[in-house]
C-alpha cells in the first residue's frame, strides 16, 4: 500500500494507540510512527516491545515535524494535550483523535488548533475491555467503522487522507455531525457499559449474601456483563461526564421501558414480554447480517480466546 503520511504522531500509548501504530505499520501506510505518553513507565514498556519507531518524552517532542498528530488520551484530557501541543504543530498537519465522544472534545480541542492546520475528530468503533501499552493489536480495527465527524468548512483534502488512512488500517470508514454520532453512541455502547456496570455493581452487592454464588453459579448474561463492566474505569467517567445530554436522555428512555417490562411481569402479561424479545431478537440477526459479530453459540466462551470481544466500542 502507499504511504500516506510521513510522520505520524500518537499522544498516549494505550490500547488505540498501540493497534493504530501497528495496524498502519502492517500496511505501510506511514514513514514513522513516534509516540508518547504521561508516565516514563508507559513510555518504557511502548519502547521495549517496539509499539512505535520512536518513543519520546514529550508530547511537544512528538507532534515536532509531524504530518498527522493522533490523540489516543482519556476524553476528559483532550483539551490539555491539545493546548500543550497548539504552538508546535506544523502548518499544513491535521490533528484528530480517537475518543468516544465527538461535541465535547472539538469543544475542547477547537480553540487551540492554529490557523493552516486541519482538525478532522474521529471515533473507531472497536476495542476491548483491555487497556495499556501492551494491549494493543494489529488487527483491532478490520471490518469495523471509523466514524469521522469534520466541523462544516474542514478541507476536503485532509478529510480524505484520514480517511484513506484508516482504510488502510482495515477499517470501513463514514463521516457523521457530532451530536448526531454522541446520540448514536449513547445509545449503542454508553448507556450498554452504563447498565452493565449497574447490573454487577447489584451482583456484588447480592455475593455478600449468597457467599460467592454469583461467581460460581455466573451464567450467560452476567458473565458478559463483567467483561464490558472491566473496561477502564478513566475513560468511562470521562464518557459519561462528556457525553451527558444524550447518555441522560437513552437512560430516560431505557427507564421507561424497564418500568413497562415489569409491569407485564408483575401482571403476566406473557404476550407483551414474547412480542419484545422477538423484536429484539431481529436485531441481533441484523448485526450478525452486517458483519459485526459472529453468530457462535458461545456467548463469547470459545475454548480459543477471540482477540476482539467487543467489551467497548
Ligand atoms: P488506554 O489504553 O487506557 O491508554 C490511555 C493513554 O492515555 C495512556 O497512554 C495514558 O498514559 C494516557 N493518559 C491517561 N490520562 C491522561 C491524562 N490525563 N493526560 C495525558 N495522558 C493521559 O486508553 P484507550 O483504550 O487506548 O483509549 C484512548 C482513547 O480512545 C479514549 O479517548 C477512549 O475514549 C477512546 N476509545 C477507546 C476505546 C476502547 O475500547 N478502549 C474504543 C474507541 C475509542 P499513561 O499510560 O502514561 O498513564
Amino acid at each position: 500500500m502507499t504511504k500516506i503520511y510521513d510522520r505520524v504522531a500518537l499522544i498516549g500509548l494505550g490500547l488505540i494507540a498501540g493497534s493504530m501504530s501497528l495496524a498502519m505499520r502492517r500496511a505501510g501506510l506511514v514513514g514513522e510512527v513516534v509516540g508518547t505518553a504521561r508516565s516514563e513507565e508507559t513510555r518504557r514498556v511502548a519502547a521495549e516491545i517496539g509499539l512505535c519507531d520512536r518513543v519520546v518524552e514529550t508530547a511537544a517532542e512528538a507532534v515536532r515535524d509531524a504530518d498527522l498528530v493522533v490523540l489516543c488520551v482519556p476524553v476528559g484530557a483532550m483539551g490539555a494535550v491539545a493546548a500543550e501541543i497548539a504552538p508546535v504543530l506544523k502548518p499544513g498537519a491535521t490533528v484528530t483523535d480517537v475518543g468516544s465522544v465527538k461535541r465535547d472534545v472539538i469543544a475542547q480541542c477547537a480553540p487551540h488548533i492554529p490557523e493552516g492546520v486541519h482538525f478532522v475528530p474521529a471515533h473507531p468503533l472497536a476495542g476491548t475491555e483491555h487497556s495499556g501499552p501492551r494491549s494493543g493489536f494489529a488487527e483491532l480495527f478490520d471490518n469495523r467503522y471509523v466514524l469521522l465527524t469534520p466541523e462544516p468548512g474542514e478541507d476536503r483534502a485532509a478529510i480524505d487522507r484520514l480517511r484513506r488512512l484508516w482504510e488502510g488500517c482495515g477499517a470501513n470508514v463514514e463521516e457523521m455531525d457530532a451530536d448526531h454520532h454522541d446520540l448514536v453512541l449513547a445509545v449503542t455502547s454508553h448507556t450498554p457499559h452504563l447498565i452493565a456496570y449497574t447490573m454487577v455493581g447489584v451482583a456484588d452487592d447480592l455475593r455478600r449474601v449468597t457467599d460467592s454464588e454469583v461467581i460460581k453459579y455466573s451464567a450467560a448474561g452476567f458473565r458478559d456483563f463483567t467483561r464490558i463492566a472491566a473496561s477502564d474505569p478513566t475513560m468511562w467517567r470521562d464518557v459519561f461526564l462528556t457525553n451527558k445530554d444524550a447518555t441522560l436522555e437513552i437512560l430516560g428512555r431505557f427507564t421507561e421501558e424497564l418500568f413497562a417490562l415489569q409491569r407485564a411481569i408483575r401482571t403476566g402479561d406473557g404476550e407483551h414480554l414474547h412480542a419484545y424479545f422477538t423484536r429484539t431478537r431481529a436485531i441481533r440477526r441484523g448485526i450478525i447480517e452486517a458483519g459485526q459479530d459472529t453468530d457462535a453459540p458461545d456467548f463469547g466462551r470459545s475454548k480459543t480466546p477471540r482477540r476482539r470481544e467487543d467489551a467497548a466500542e
